[in-house]
């Protein structure tokens, strides 16, 4: 698939998430496919040393390896914060699931990847 770059006003807006999102089949999911999120999920990472930060909170001594980086303020509420360090968190599993119980709800779904999450 070839990868359309957007400029720095698309970006601030949120826009190109949108775009996105109604050109491909995907929807919503085609925002985790982008270089752009690819390079911001690490970054977040990295940010946060891997370590899942509601945990880390809880109980300071206890280690837990984070797998995913969630958006605070949803993806589909607020696109324009999709890049946004402040409304990025890095996640282990249990503490991303607690924060879908939507998703944790359909026992039947396909399951995630942890790049391709919500
Ligand atoms: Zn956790
Ligand atoms: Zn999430």
């Amino acid at each position: 698939m070839r990868m359309k770059e957007y400029t720095d006003d698309q970006l601030k807006t949120g826009d190109w998430v949108k775009t996105i999102s109604e050109q491909s089949y995907r929807g919503w999911h085609a925002f985790y496919h982008t270089s752009q999120w690819k390079s911001k999920r690490l970054a977040v990472l990295k940010r946060d040393h891997y370590q899942c930060q509601i945990c880390r909170q809880k109980i300071p001594a206890k280690y837990s390896k984070a797998t995913t980086v969630h958006h605070i303020k949803h993806l589909k509420d607020v696109p324009e914060l999709a890049l946004t360090d402040s409304n990025l968190i890095s996640l282990c599993e249990d503490c991303h699931k607690d924060m879908h119980p939507e998703l944790a709800n359909k026992s039947r779904k396909p399951s995630f990847t942890n790049k391709e999450h919500w």
